[in-house]
């Protein structure tokens, strides 16, 4: 197996557990040992919908697995001993054009685990965005999970190149957060999404007529919310969800 091969491996089976995608479970089948056609394994392709509604293939990996934060419930905390890896912003441009040339996929969806710092990776994702567009003229769906921590004009940025930013919210309350994330901060989370909602509704304004803005992030934000690892109950949750959507 290639090194980057590996690498892949190891970065798509890590982002497994980052909401992207709509794809329901299925039993592991594969045909690499000659017998049959097809496999329902194979690293890190995955599916999510267009904003026209169409069901798409995207590359789904993580920039790296290593992670200097320990949040509890992630397989990539820096406590872990999962195997780690990182591609260079190169690779995963690479990557990209090869599968999608080859018909493989449709877009990218790219998270990381967070090194040095949060403006650092997030450079990093951001950067290999730019590249895909600027440089190779990528077309495609991109998503790019973003890092709450990081600076306000990184997300602006994320936002030209993307279709989709996400921020997790991780937890429905303050509290639980700080127990299961305790380097995550509740407050810089909701500053991030408001961040990037402001952008999204400056952007969509028609009132700005010859004078609009660039788009940003045209196909919106997401985020997800782990249920079941604290006491919330579900009327926390669903407050927290309600919040969300309304603010
Ligand atoms: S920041 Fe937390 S959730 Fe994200 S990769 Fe690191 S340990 Fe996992």
């Amino acid at each position: 197996m290639s090194q980057v091969a590996r690498k892949l491996a190891i970065l798509a089976d890590a982002a497994k557990y980052d909401a992207s995608c709509s794809s329901s479970g299925s039993t592991a089948r594969k045909s690499l040992d000659g017998k049959g056609i097809g496999s329902t394994e194979g690293a890190g392709i995955c599916h999510s919908y267009a904003p026209d509604g169409r069901c798409i293939s995207l590359l789904k990996v993580l920039l790296t697995n290593f992670c200097t934060y320990n949040c509890h419930y992630c397989v990539n905390r820096v406590s872990s001993n999962t195997p780690r890896a990182r591609f260079s912003v190169d690779e995963v441009v690479s990557l990209t054009l090869s599968f999608y040339k080859r018909n493989y996929i449709e877009g990218l969806f790219l998270s990381s685990g967070i090194i040095q710092s949060p403006d650092y990776t997030m450079e990093q994702v951001v950067e290999v965005a730019r590249r895909l567009r600027t440089v190779h003229d990528f077309r495609g769906y991109i998503h790019l999970k973003t890092i709450p921590e990081a600076s306000p004009e990184l997300l602006s940025e994320a936002g030209l190149y993307a279709d989709r930013l996400s921020i997790n919210v991780e937890l429905p309350t303050r509290s639980s957060l700080s127990v299961l994330a305790p380097e995550k901060d509740h407050a810089s989370i909701g500053r991030s999404m408001g961040t990037i909602r402001n952008a999204i509704e400056e952007a969509s304004d028609t009132s700005y007529g010859d004078h609009k803005p660039k788009a940003f992030a045209a196909a919106g934000q997401s985020t997800q919310m782990i249920v079941g690892a604290d006491d919330a109950s579900d009327t926390t949750i669903l407050d927290c969800s309600d919040r969300l959507y309304n603010g």
